[in-house]
Parts: structure tokens; sequence; C-alpha cells
């Protein structure tokens, strides 16, 4: 199975059974927060989920997994308003609801055998209710919570950190420097944890080449000072709903371009297209294994239900390892998707063979975040 798991989000990996339990106690006064996701989910099925049965009918568990699991080929923007619930109930802010779900998630992730998770989590967006929550209130709970679980842990399972960060190249560069600066005013115990940012989320309305400034920045500073150096991420080339196959490929080449340790998904390098769009992936893909050291992040899973993919058979991945792509395998969202690490493994046996997956998890460890950015 994946004992390296280095793409999941954080939410993503809370299962229906883990909403309703921490949210038992607390849904009443998440209410307004609620209604928004409600609205959210209805403009996306033209459904209004009815949230206030979740905690009071006798099939209230059931409603919520049926609303929440998202296991068929959905728009980003359905699932975008499923993954509204988790948000809507556990909001960042003093209360740290945050910190009950990261513990939780480890104790899952460890319970399962896995021993290296980094987990993508948001930056503190800006809203009423954290007007006065800092990122280092935020940064500071998130690292202390992974460092005690650590030490609980005896050392079998690391939990790393990558915040994401906005594509908006104006607040991008603001939150990154932000993050710079939250780790020259931290201690080495605290910071171990944050090792990566990551640009994620809807991809298609935004120029790759918005986020290059950011990106020459982060190159530098991990030359100048390896002890903080942070691995880029980049989720591109996933969904291509709204642009074309070329246009999803452009971005993937733009993000290897700009130095992205590992590029999120790419889909689009293996996507169905026309025989000149598969020109183009195949040049750049060559481009990629050879020219470049970015290593591809597959979720198959996510794949079928949000990139269009049609089959676990015809999963890109045999095609980038066939063309000597660096790539690892990870689950993204495996609370919502209803997988986990064993079962996108079996899926990567399925297309890969046995030995072929095996070889990508034996390569997986020197992909984290610490090793690819050149953490000293
Ligand atoms: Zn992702």
């Amino acid at each position: 199975m994946i004992r390296n798991d280095l793409h999941v989000h954080l939410y993503g990996c809370l299962t229906p059974g883990d909403i309703w339990e921490l949210g038992r106690d607390i849904w009443r006064d998440r209410r307004g927060r609620l209604e928004a996701f409600a609205r959210r989910y209805e403009a996306a099925f033209g459904v209004d989920p009815n949230y206030e049965s979740y905690w009071v009918d006798d099939a209230g568990a059931a409603n919520l997994a049926r609303d929440f699991l998202c296991t068929t080929p959905s728009s980003f923007e359905q699932f975008e308003s499923k993954f509204a619930l988790p948000i809507a109930l556990f909001p960042v802010s003093h209360a740290r609801d945050d910190l009950r779900v990261l513990r939780r998630v480890m104790e899952r992730h460890r319970d399962q055998g896995l021993v290296h998770v980094e987990y993508r989590f948001v930056y503190p967006p800006v809203t009423p209710l954290t007007a006065s929550y800092s990122l280092k209130e935020h940064l500071d709970g998130l690292c202390q919570c992974m460092a005690d679980f650590e030490s609980e842990s005896s050392g079998v399972f690391d939990a790393r950190l990558a915040l994401s960060v906005s594509r908006d190249p104006g607040l991008g560069m603001e939150q990154y420097l932000a993050i710079k600066s939250w780790q020259e005013a931290s201690s080495p115990m605290l910071k171990r944890h944050l090792t990566g940012i990551d640009f994620s989320g809807y991809e298609e309305d935004s120029d790759a080449a918005g986020i290059r400034e950011i990106c020459a920045r982060l190159h530098s500073e991990n030359s100048r000072s390896p002890a903080n150096a942070l691995a880029l991420l980049i989720h591109a080339g996933e969904t291509t709903q709204a642009s074309s196959v070329s246009d999803g490929i452009r971005r993937v080449e733009m993000a290897a371009r700009m130095g992205a340790h590992r590029i999120g998904h790419a889909v689009a390098l293996g996507a169905d297209c026309d025989e000149e769009t598969r020109a183009l992936q195949s040049r750049v893909r060559r481009w990629i294994a050879d020219e470049t050291k970015s290593v591809i992040e597959c979720c198959i899973t996510s794949n079928i239900i949000l990139a269009g993919v049609r089959d676990v058979l015809v999963h890109p991945v045999r095609g980038f390892v066939a063309d000597g792509l660096r790539v690892c395998l990870a689950t993204d969202d495996p609370g919502i998707f209803e997988t986990d690490a064993r079962l996108e493994y079996a899926k990567a046996i399925q297309v890969l063979g046995p030995v072929g997956a095996f070889r990508i998890l034996d390569t997986t460890p020197a992909y984290q975040s610490a090793v690819l950015s050149g953490r000293a």
C-alpha cells in the first residue's frame, strides 16, 4: 500500500462518519455557514441538502454520507459544493476545530499503516470569524499538534504541512512572505513540519504565469536558506472542463518551467485528444522527464471522478511511467472519494502491474517535500 501519501487535503480526508461525529455538538452554532453550504450545494445539484436532518433524523448520518460522498464523475463545482460542508462546520478560527480534524485524520492514517503524510491546508482566509486570527496562531497550532502526535507515535509517523496559498499574484506573494516571516520567528521544533506551499483550487481561470514571481523568490530563498526551504507544489492540468486539453498541457508545462517540485495530477498530459494535441503531450512529457526534476502526483480515483479519466485501466500513469516521468501515488481527498492508501495502490497494480506499482512506492520517499526542496 501507499505509505508515503504526498498529496492530501486535510478536510478531504474526513469521512462522513467523522463529519457526523465531530459536527454533532457544534452544528447549531454554525447555522449561518451551513446555510451558505446548503445554497452552494443547491446551486450545484438543484436539491436542498436539508443539513438539519443530518443530526436530528434517524437516517441523518446516512443522509450526510449521501450528500457528502463524491464517488461518480462530477464537475469541479459539484465537488467543491460537497467539500463546503466540512469547511462550514469546522471554520479556521480561534475555536481550532481544525485541530480536532487534524488529530482524527492523523490517527486514521497512522492506524492504516502510513508513515509519512503531507497535509495541504488553507492559508487563514479573511472573514469576520477570523478577523483577529493570525497566521502565527494558525501555524503554531497545526505544527504543535503534528509535533505532539509524532512524539506520541514514537517515530512511526511523520506529519508534514503544505499551506495552500492564493493563485492571485498579489495576494499569493503577500501570503508567501508572511509564511517566510513566520519561519524566521519560529522554533526549529515547530517549523520542521511546514515543508511546502501549494497552489490548488480551480485552475482554469488563472494564468499560471501570474505566480512566476513567487516561484522565483521561493527558489532563490531555498538556496540562500536551505534550513527553511519549502517545496513548490502546483496543481496543474487536472481539469479541462472549461478549457482545452492543450491549455491544460500548457499549464503543466508552465508549472514545470517555474520549477514545481511536484505537480498535482497533470492529467492533461495523458488525456484523450486529437493527433496534433497528442504530439504536444508527447513533447511536453519528454521535456519534463529529461530536462526538469518535477514529480507528477497521480491520484487515480480522484482523476476518474473529477478529471475525466474514463477508467482505472486507461489512467495516464501508465504512459507517464513508460515515458520516464517521475511519479508518486496519492489519495487527494480519500474521505470524500471513499478511498484510502490500500485501495489506491490496488488500482495502481491494475494499471501498472505489481512490479510497476511497487517501483513507484520504492522511489516515493525521495520525493518528500523536504528532500526535493533541499532542506538542510
Ligand atoms: Zn489536490
